[in-house]
């Protein structure tokens, strides 16, 4: 039995006016759940809930908001499994991934609970005498949440979680692949104890009710996660408005191997990076920058790594990587495989759709690694899928150079063994994020996290301690209590004597 989902607002379930659509399992087809597709007018009755509860909200000491972000943690946590069986059913990465994405909302949701005894602001001496100089932070109000399928409880996780302890109201607008986790990850909240009309969900498609909400006056913030083209559209919708916009855009991440690399830790890194959750994270490792006297021997072992994955079921622990997410996302990285063939890149494996038996009902390809000229569209467009590119690189600075060559600026990484190296691309790397030894994934919560470039024009930088200043706003105080009037920069240079 196909389960029917409505919208949340003001603290209940509610049946909807809109047309539905359906959610699928992209590995089996399997129709997993109906949503209604929001309609303006409840939208509207969303973002009303959020702005009535807005007042409450605020007030609530931020020690008590963060127990509720706490107790919601718990539940995450009791719910885990069930969670991450769903994450792995509606969008496809493998139940190991499954799970870590629940985490990350978890480790989030735990940490964000913790600012609501801290929010820090600053006390700061006034040139004057009696008189106190301090920050507050603000909560700017009702916040939209427009969110992707790849990560779809740790992003929405990372958001909330952020909005909530800051004190704004959401109203979430989930992608339209994964509104099942989505509604799960809403339902966990609302056993937390949020009060009405602080948590609300509207289900739908980004041309209709994405865009009523980032259009929405009653709207303070968007808070975006998308691709770059998306990205644009809600930044000018939120100029319109004169509004805070967090914008968290694609990447196209390189791993630099030096020629002193620890090749086998290399590939570890490299396979998990390119061909984890199938190549479909924003961090994904979609470029490997080789030095060239290593080169030969990485572009063989990747081969023979790659076509030693397990591709099936990603609900089976056995599977090294599952389908892609919709036959969007399948078009999509089959055309930019023929680009690669057509534009004279030299396929070293895979670059297929898998087909046969299990394989025709879901959205199957085939770990694809391409040896790559720097100029062609394979080594600088986001693919978002399992397509690695490889280059060869003559030095240090030639490899630094074609990894800053695209116009995204999310991860990076160096393998190298050599200080020098490494620290000269932790400086040297135009990206949000820079790993050593490591691959470009693998973001933990007490970090900011975002990029630069095209990536990130907004420096937004969700999680870590700056995950507060995408929801609040500083507002400075002056407290005079020396009971005449004093003159900041008039009295002040009496006071010195001038
Ligand atoms: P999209 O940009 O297609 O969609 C993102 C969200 O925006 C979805 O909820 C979508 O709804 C909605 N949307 C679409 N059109 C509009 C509109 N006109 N107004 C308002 N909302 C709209 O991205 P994908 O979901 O396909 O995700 C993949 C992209 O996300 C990749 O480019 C990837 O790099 C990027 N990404 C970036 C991350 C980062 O932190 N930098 C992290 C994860 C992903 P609908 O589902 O109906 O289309």
């Amino acid at each position: 039995m196909v389960q029917e989902y409505g919208l949340f607002i003001h603290g209940k379930w509610r049946a909807s006016k809109g047309k539905r659509f359906e959610t699928r399992n992209p590995a089996t087809g399997e129709v997993l759940a109906t949503f209604p597709l929001a309609t303006a007018d409840e939208v509207n009755a969303a973002v009303k809930a959020a702005k009535d509860a807005f007042e409450g909200w605020r007030k609530t000491p931020a020690p008590r908001r963060g127990e509720i972000l706490l107790e919601a943690a718990r539940i995450l946590k009791r719910k885990k499994e069930e969670l991450g069986r769903i994450v792995t059913s509606e969008m496809g990465k493998v139940i190991a991934e499954g799970r870590g994405d629940v985490q990350e909302a978890i480790d989030f949701y735990t940490y964000a609970a913790g600012e609501g005894r801290r929010m820090f602001g600053e006390t700061v001496p006034s040139e004057l005498p009696n008189k106190m100089c301090m920050t507050l932070r603000m909560p700017v109000g009702p916040v939209g949440l427009i969110t992707p399928w790849n990560f779809p409880v740790a992003i929405p996780g990372w958001k909330s979680g952020a909005a909530l302890i800051a004190g704004c109201p959401i109203v979430f607008k989930p992608s339209s692949l994964t509104p099942l986790c989505a509604a799960k990850f809403v339902e966990c909240l609302d056993e937390a104890g949020f009060p009405p009309g602080v948590v609300n969900i509207v289900p739908g498609y980004g041309t209709t009710a994405g865009q009523y909400m980032a259009e929405h006056p009653g709207i303070n913030k968007i808070a975006f996660t998308g691709g770059v083209d998306t990205g644009k559209h809600v930044y000018e919708s939120a100029a319109k408005k004169m509004i805070k916009v967090g914008l968290e855009l694609g990447g196209k991440n390189a791993i630099i191997a030096m020629d002193d690399a620890n090749v086998e830790l290399l590939m570890d890194g490299v396979m998990f990076g390119a061909f984890g959750t199938a190549g479909q994270r924003c961090t994904a490792t979609s470029r490997l920058i080789v030095h060239e006297k290593l080169y030969d021997q990485v572009v063989d072992e990747l081969a023979e790594r790659a076509e030693k994955l397990r591709i099936g079921n990603p609900i089976d622990e056995k599977t090294d990587m599952g389908p892609v997410a919709s036959a969007d996302q399948e078009a999509k990285v089959l055309e930019y495989i023929g680009i690669g063939k057509r534009e004279g890149d030299q396929l070293l494996t895979g670059g297929k759709k898998l087909a046969g038996g299990p394989y025709d009902r879901g959205f199957f390809i085939q770990p694809t690694v391409f040896a790559v000229n720097r100029k062609k569209r394979l080594a600088l467009e986001e693919i978002f899928g399992p397509v690695l590119s490889v280059l060869k690189a003559k030095d240090y600075e030639d490899a630094v150079a074609i990894a800053n060559s695209v116009r995204y600026g999310l991860s990076s990484s160096i393998y190298t063994n050599d200080l020098r190296w490494a620290f000269r691309a932790m400086q040297d790397l135009e990206a949000g994020i820079t790993y050593v030894n490591a691959p470009t994934i693998g973001a933990e919560v007490q970090l900011p996290f975002g990029g630069t470039k095209e990536t990130g024009p907004t420096d937004t930088r969700e999680a870590g301690t700056t995950a507060l200043e995408e929801f609040t706003y500083w507002k400075t105080v002056y407290v005079d209590y020396s009971g005449r009037l004093q003159k900041a920069q008039i009295d002040t240079a009496k006071l010195v004597g001038e």
